[in-house]
Formats: C-alpha cells, structure tokens, sequence
C-alpha cells in the first residue's frame, strides 16, 4: 500500500476547518463511492506531517472501500480521531435550497450533504490537529492519527472492522479515541455518547398444520401459537435500565402470514423482531432468553437472528471528563452523557480502547438541506484542539 513519510512536512500549513469542510462536501462520496474525499484528506494529512496509509478492502459480494489511516508521531500518548467520509444519498435533489454538493456557505451555514454527518466533524479533526502541529512546531507531543473509513452508512463490512483488524496487526493502539458524528441534539456541547445500544433482529417462523377452520382439531393453528409466543414480550420492555442505559426494547416489525382464505388454517406463520439491548445482555445472552420462552410454549418454531452491534460502554472517567472540560472551556457547557440513539463505529472501536462520540448538531443529518452553523464547526475546532491539549499534555 502507498505510504507518504513525513518528508515535504510543514508545520506552517494552516487548514480553516469551513474550508476544508466546504471541499470535502464538494467530493460526492455517496457510498461506496470514494468521491475524492479520501484523496483530499490524505494530501492534506500528508502535507501536515501525518505518515498516511491508504486502506483499500474488499470482499466477495460488496464494493471495495477506501479507508485512510493517518498519524503523526511515535511517542505515547496517542490520540485518536474516527470518522467517516461516506454519505447517505441526497434524496429528493431538486428540493435542496442549495446543491447537496456545493460545499456552500449561506447565512452564516454551510449547506450539502455529509455537513453534519459528519464532514464538518472530519474538517475539526484535521484543524484542530494542524493547529496542534503548529504550535509546536511540526513536532507535537504524543502522537495524533486519524481513523477515516468510506463505508459506516453502508454495510460497514469493509471499513472501520477491517481498519482495526490492520492497526492491531501493526500494532496502531490508540490510548483513547474520539467519534466525530453528530451528538449534539439541539446545541454545540449539548451531549455526548459514551455507549451505544445493541441491535438484534430476530425472525420467527411458527409450524403448524393447515386445515379447515371448521374442523380445528384436524389442524394445528401456527398463527394461536405465534401469539402465545410473542406474549411475554408484548409489552415492549426486556428490563428497567441500568446505570447508563435505558430500558432494553423489542419492537415487533411485521406479523406475516399470507393467507387469502378465511376457511384455511395456515401451516406458518412468522413475525419478525428488533430488540435494542443495554448493558445488562448481549445477542447470545438474549438469544437464549427468546428460546427458553419459546420453548415454553411448545410449538414447533425456527428461529433466526442477526446481531448488527453488541452493546458497549466507555464508563465515565478520564476520556469524557476531558472533552466535557475542553466543550466548557470553548462553549460554556458541559455535556449530558448518553448512550441514546442508533449505532455507529464506536461499537467496533471500543475493542480496542476507550471511545466517546462528541460533534456537531445532528438536527439536520440524513436529510434535505443537511447544513451546520459555520460559528459551530469553528467551536468544535477549539474544542477539539482543547481535548488535545489537555490529552496530550
Ligand atoms: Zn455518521
């Protein structure tokens, strides 16, 4: 794999995170399409003195990807930022106030997609990391590098998991990593992630014996066993919480049974489910829990499930005390942590050391007119120099 060494460093180059950011929407980085996003980063990173790989995987069945590993420094303690440069399409075009990848900047907003989620958060990073470099400079204390994949809103099957799989073959550890998606609900320093739920969607298919209705004892009715089965679980609960986490969920999605005669017992019938799980189980745990209820109920059944992400938490301690004190040194606030939300990258980053999300304003993420105050991507810049600082130091 190419690799650029830190010959041609400068510790004078100077990155305005708005510009950057403006340049990064400019690259159409739809997944799996790299866009030119990953190029930019890596000249950029390049130039600044960080020792850049370039990560192409792929597999059978999926598109190839493009990630960037990127570090500047041998010298413990290293500092991580994770990200992604791929983005969810634009949807609907022609109803954007201003072209999704013009990287525009419109009262006091910069416009496009991937603004919020989470190439604003990606142009920090690299502003902040220059500001760090320059400071002392081109050789900063520690060591600084840059987790970047192409595939987080996409199946994430060769992307963030494969880049770890490298780092720990080479041996790249980080000592604490920061996820730059967008936490924050309404405002700069509102919240961050110190863990995220799990996901487990589970598939069950009911056998019975068709027959006629009026003759109910010549069938087994699949449909009366299905709902026993999922009775316990009707209420929508699995726990009360724990410490950092709320209740555990499931959800039932869909109830099929595709039967267009009100005369005919079915042979099966089969619902499907998503369970959103804390700390307290993980998808074998839970697993096994759905079986033993099941069983109880003495149908003949299939079950399936699909774990897209266990669990985690980074329990509250140094990482986050120090980005709540870099948020409240730049914005006043410190911020609410929470585990809420959907899953990203830090449910694979957590294997191999502590990893808080902190961002931008999500409000507009995935949507038309996805756009980021400029006044916020400046703060999270100094923010994030902050953190560094202080982490580094
Ligand atoms: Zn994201």
């Amino acid at each position: 794999m190419p690799e650029a060494g830190n010959e041609g460093a400068d510790s004078t180059v100077a990155v305005d995170a708005v510009d950057f950011a403006g340049h990064l929407i400019r690259c159409p980085s739809v997944t799996p399409a790299e866009g030119g996003a990953i190029d930019v980063l890596e000249s950029t990173l390049g130039a600044l003195g960080f020792t850049c790989h370039r990560l192409r995987f792929e597999e059978a069945g999926t598109d190839p990807i493009d990630n960037l590993y990127a570090r500047i420094g041998t010298a413990a303690p290293h500092f991580c930022f994770a990200g992604h440069t791929d983005v969810v399409p634009v949807g609907d075009a022609a109803a954007w106030t201003v072209g999704p990848f013009d990287g525009a900047v419109r009262d006091g907003l910069l416009w496009g997609r991937g603004a919020a989620d989470m190439k604003g958060g990606i142009a920090a990073f690299v502003a902040a990391a220059a500001r760090i470099i320059g400071e002392h400079g081109g050789n900063p204390p520690g060591s600084i590098s840059l987790l970047i994949t192409g595939d987080e809103e996409g199946p994430a099957v060769n992307g963030t998991t494969k880049v770890l799989d490298w780092m720990e073959a080479a041996g790249e550890i980080p000592d604490a990593c920061v996820v730059g998606e967008p936490t924050n609900p309404n405002a700069l320093g509102d919240m961050m992630k110190i863990g995220r739920r799990g996901s487990l969607t589970g598939t069950l298919t009911v056998l019975g014996t068709q027959g006629h209705v009026a003759y109910p004892h010549l069938a087994d009715n699949p449909i009366h066993h299905l709902l026993r089965m999922l009775e316990p679980f009707a209420h929508g609960q699995l726990d009360e919480g724990t410490a950092h986490f709320q209740p555990s969920t499931l959800a039932v999605t869909t109830i099929d049974v595709g039967n267009p005669a009100s005369n005919v017992v079915p042979a099966k019938a089969t619902a499907v489910f998503n369970i959103r799980f804390n700390d307290a189980h993980n998808s074998q745990s839970l697993e096994r829990m759905l079986r033993d209820s099941f069983d109880q109920k003495g149908a003949r059944y299939e079950l399936v499930t699909s774990c897209s992400g266990e669990s985690f938490l980074t329990e509250p301690g140094r990482l986050s005390t120090l980005i709540a004190d870099a948020a409240e040194s730049v914005v006043g606030r410190r911020p609410e942590l929470s585990t809420t939300g959907g899953t990203s990258d830090a449910r694979f980053i957590c294997r191999m050391c502590p990893v808080v999300e902190f961002g931008l304003v999500g409000q507009t993420m995935h949507k038309v007119d996805e756009r980021v105050a400029i006044a916020d991507i400046r703060s999270l810049t100094d923010i994030y120099a902050a953190l560094l600082r202080r982490f580094l130091a």
